[in-house]
């Protein structure tokens, strides 16, 4: 309520934001998590919280009129539908060069990702955070964010029998015929669930196409990890469909948070003050980096120094198709969970999901999700004539990223004499290089911050998420944002308290 006072405010519910809540809990600490998005809590009229993705409707997408589908095409055929406008699980987030899949509500983006769950090769780490030590990330912060996510790994002889995972399979015959090492990667869906959807004594989910606008069963999201022990603790709340606009600095200590709650349809409609001696910026790398260019940018936090908003990167996502000989079927069941990838990142800067494409028809299709070493940095500014915060990449920057994730597709095509497919994305068009799943950095680690995430000018303020990640991390993200938040929380605790 307007008034009230909080010794730690949280900004968001991702994996930043509930790593910190969970620990301050533990240590004792009263924490208020804000969540702009929905509980996701409550079965809607056809009993499940979420829709899936092969029929999505109002709960997809956040506040949009259309779906705005990452693979917007098929056989060349636009597949976007119109749907009614509401606080959905997935935000299609659109700046000049790029579009930023962001999950919504409580949980983040564990509501909608693919749960693959990758600690990063020890030998890149020194890229992906430089100023951290390896000894304790790999040690200590790694194995406790595994721990915490409940990751697991596929049961290597069910991969090798079930008809749900044929596609990958093809893609490890791809990747090794090639003489490219195909790895299993680790993920949090609950696996025993899996083999029991696949043999039919339960209802399905990752086998049923439901994946981008969220599981019903089976993917253990934060709701059930993270957030559900912070809540045992009954030392944390959450506020849902209310989102931060402000943080100030109240004369006195502390931080005034201003608070606009929101309906369904994204209205505003109450505006909320609370006092907070803490502050934790946790809404991810856009929410977080749009808030804090903001506050500097209108002079409610003007001592922010001039690394906010710099060192965003895509993490150097890129999709493609490869086209199938009608003798190399993928299968017409696809689990919705990715288990495997190609690993070329040494050699040609590359790392592949061997991802699904789960339309319930066969395809013929082997469809890829490639992490790239692609070097651009953009950088998040204030604009003051329409009073929103604009990114500066270029769709041309993806250039890079293309010629890397060739490195891999170039040689298996040749080798097994296939094409790209050209109808995934729209009309002849071979790359999906107009978006990203990874957002990483715009508050960068011991540069927007210091080595532990305080932002520089601000006592008790501080970011907990991927903002603070320098633009790319070799693999997917999360399992290193929620080891660097466990790192870093960890500091704050013992010294700030
Ligand atoms: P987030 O998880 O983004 O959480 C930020 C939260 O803050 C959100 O809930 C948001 O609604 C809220 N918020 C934002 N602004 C405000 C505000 N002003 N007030 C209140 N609340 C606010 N990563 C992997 O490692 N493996 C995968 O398989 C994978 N697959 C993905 C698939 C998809 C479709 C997408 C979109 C992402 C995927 N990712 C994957 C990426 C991963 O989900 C993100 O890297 C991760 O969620 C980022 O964590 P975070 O803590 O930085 O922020």
């Amino acid at each position: 309520a307007t008034g009230a006072h909080v010794p730690a405010l949280v900004i968001g519910t991702g994996y930043g934001g509930s790593v910190a809540a969970l620990r301050l809990a533990q240590a004792g600490v009263d924490v208020h998590m804000i969540e702009m998005g929905m509980a996701w809590d409550t079965p809607g009229a056809d009993g499940k919280i979420f829709c899936n993705t092969l029929s999505p409707d109002h709960r997809s997408y956040w506040l949009r009129t259309r779906t705005k589908a990452p693979l917007n095409y098929f056989l060349g055929y636009p597949i976007d539908k119109d749907i009614s406008r509401y606080t959905g699980v997935l935000d299609a987030e659109e700046f000049s060069g790029i579009t930023v899949y962001q999950g919504r509500g409580v949980g983040g983006g564990s509501l909608v990702n693919g749960g693959m769950a990758v600690t990063p090769k020890r030998e890149n780490f020194a890229a992906i955070l430089p100023s951290v030590n390896p000894d304790e990330m790999y040690d200590v912060y790694y194995p406790r964010a595994n721990a915490g996510l409940g990751v697991g790994t596929v049961d290597p002889a069910w991969f090798d029998s079930t008809a749900c995972y044929q596609y990958a399979r093809v893609g490890r015959k791809h990747a090794q015929r090639s003489g490219f090492p195909f790895v299993f990667v680790p993920d949090v869906y609950d696996w025993d669930y899996m083999k029991q959807e696949a043999a039919g004594t339960v209802t399905k989910s990752a086998l049923d196409g439901e994946i981008l606008y969220g599981n019903n069963h089976g993917k253990k999201s934060l709701q059930k990890t993270y957030i559900a022990q912070a809540k045992a603790t009954g030392k944390v709340t959450v506020s849902a469909l209310h989102k931060v606009t402000s943080v100030a600095p109240t004369a006195g200590g502390g931080y005034t948070v201003v608070i606009e709650q929101i309906d369904t349809s994204g209205a505003t409609t109450a505006t909320k003050t609370v006092t907070a001696d803490k502050v934790f910026f946790a809404a991810g790398s856009v929410g977080t980096s749009k808030l804090l260019v903001k506050l500097k940018a209108t002079g409610v936090l003007p001592d922010l120094n001039d690394e906010i908003g710099k060192g965003w990167g895509d993490n150097g996502n890129v999709m493609c198709g490869r086209a199938n000989h009608l003798w190399d079927p993928t299968g017409k069941l696809q689990s919705t969970i990715p288990c495997g990838g190609i690993d070329n990142w040494a050699a040609g800067g590359a790392f592949a999901e061997v991802a699904p494409l789960p339309t319930g028809i066969e395809t013929y299709a082997s469809f890829y999700l490639s992490i790239t070493n692609n070097p651009h940095r953009a950088q998040f500014s204030w604009n003051a004539a329409t009073g929103t915060v604009d990114l500066n990449w270029q769709t041309s920057w993806k250039q890079p990223a293309i010629d890397m994730a060739k490195t891999i597709f170039d040689k298996i095509n040749a080798k097994e004499g296939t094409i790209y497919r050209t109808d995934l994305f729209g009309v002849y068009k071979i790359w999906g290089d107009h978006l990203t799943y990874h957002p990483l950095g715009g508050a960068v680690l011991n540069k927007a911050t210091d080595n532990y995430g305080r932002l520089a000018g601000y006592p008790g303020l501080y970011v907990i998420d991927g903002s603070l990640i320098p633009g790319n991390t070799t693999v997917n993200p999360f399992v290193t944002i929620t080891a660097l938040a466990e790192r870093n929380i960890e500091k704050i605790i013992a010294t700030d308290l």
